[in-house]
């Protein structure tokens, strides 16, 4: 189902009541609209600033039911919303994007297919069911490689490197003998994102290229504009807005990519259905956020022009680095953002700070 768009007094319903569903909430309720977040966890921070909340599993028909009848419009924050739950909302109110996309983005091999199906390099790649298949998988691409489960990963969660004297048997089995893939090291020189939103007519809007440094697999860091030249990120922008078409996506969605050394050649690494980690530093950092496009776009309203407002960096707070939000509230400049979330714990992501300098 696709809907018109809709008047600002709307509610917009958000499976995931994490960061991304609170960002969301917020940049709605500034233009108008409502919102009602589902959600399983009772602590979830997005329930803290939302009109209504539902805790429920994402199984829980009943639930559903009465979430579907109370929202105009069904989005999402997280990209491992069972696809039982989109097919099942989607049959009551529009969900957006479509929840196609879920079965392509949720599984590491259906995505990497779709991305170099479209003529878009990726990592060699190879599917691996079972020790066996990883021999071999092994043999075809050589070492270093990766082996990455292909359902749940997450801030290098379900990935083993394999490099020369590592036993194969034993990242097998450090990632759970599940259904993985095994795809080539990138000898990157850096790591970027793209965030685009693409509205229901089909216009698709990027934001500038974003440079990302992790730290322990996880988002540490994110600059705009990436140190890349021109044409490489011109590249970046078509790949992502390329992506975007295909899917017929309607909302954001971002793009990770590897920089190969020399700065011209591009990798597509992973595809997040949803707002990013990499594209908090547009809410400080242009004229209009990645969580507004997407709520512009699930709406049914034109995108914004983005319009950055000069070099900017982004640094999550992270675990009990949480405490530093003290120190960033008396640096000039600076914009501190808290998740509400009352559980400190190592990795967890508690807030960011965005800078914005003169370009
Ligand atoms: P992912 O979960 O696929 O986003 O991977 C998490 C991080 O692991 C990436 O941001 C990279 O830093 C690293 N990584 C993932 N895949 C590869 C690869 N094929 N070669 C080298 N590094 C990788």
């Amino acid at each position: 189902m696709s809907g018109a768009a809709l008047g600002p007094q709307a509610t917009i319903g958000i499976l995931g009541g994490g960061q991304l569903g609170r960002m969301l909430a917020l940049a709605a309720a500034r233009l108008g609209f409502k919102c009602h977040v589902l959600a399983p966890s009772p602590d979830s921070p997005a329930f803290d600033v939302v009109h209504r909340v539902t805790c429920a599993d994402y199984n829980d028909t009943e639930a559903l039911d009465r979430f579907a009848a109370d929202v105009d419009v069904v989005t999402y924050e997280f990209e491992n919303v069972p696809a039982e739950t989109a097919t099942f909302l989607s049959a009551r109110v529009p969900v957006l994007p479509d929840p196609n996309v879920l079965a392509t983005t949720q599984d590491r091999l259906a995505e990497k297919t779709f991305v170099s199906g479209l003529g878009i390099d990726t990592a060699a790649f190879a599917p691996v069911g079972g020790p066996a298949e990883l021999a071999a998988a092994l043999d075809r691409i050589g070492r270093p490689a990766v082996l990455k489960t292909r359902r749940y990963g997450y801030d290098g969660k379900g990935q083993a490197t394999i490099r020369n004297g590592t036993d194969p048997q034993a990242a097998w089995h450090e990632v759970g003998a599940q259904p993985c893939i095994l795809e080539a090291f990138v000898p990157f020189e850096r790591e970027v994102s793209v965030i685009a939103a693409r509205g229901a007519d089909g216009s698709v809007a990027c934001f500038d290229v974003t440079e990302n440094e992790h730290r322990d697999h996880i988002l540490k860091v994110s600059r705009v504009p990436a140190t890349l030249a021109a044409t490489a990120a011109g590249e970046a922008r078509r790949i992502a807005e390329t992506l975007a078409k295909k899917f017929g996506y309607v909302g954001v969605l971002a793009v990770e990519m590897f920089v190969l050394a020399g700065g011209g050649e591009i990798l597509v690494n992973e595809i997040a259905p949803r707002v990013h980690n990499s594209g908090h530093w547009t809410l400080d950092g242009a004229s209009v956020s990645q969580f507004e496009q997407h709520i512009r776009a699930v709406a049914g309203w034109p995108l914004g022009k983005p319009v950055r407002h000069g070099r900017v960096e982004m640094i999550n707070l992270i675990g009990d680095e949480v405490a530093e939000y003290r120190r960033w509230l008396s640096v000039p400049g600076a914009c501190v953002h808290l998740y509400g979330k009352t559980a400190v714990r190592p990795g967890r992501k508690m807030g960011h700070v965005t800078r914005v300098f003169a370009d």
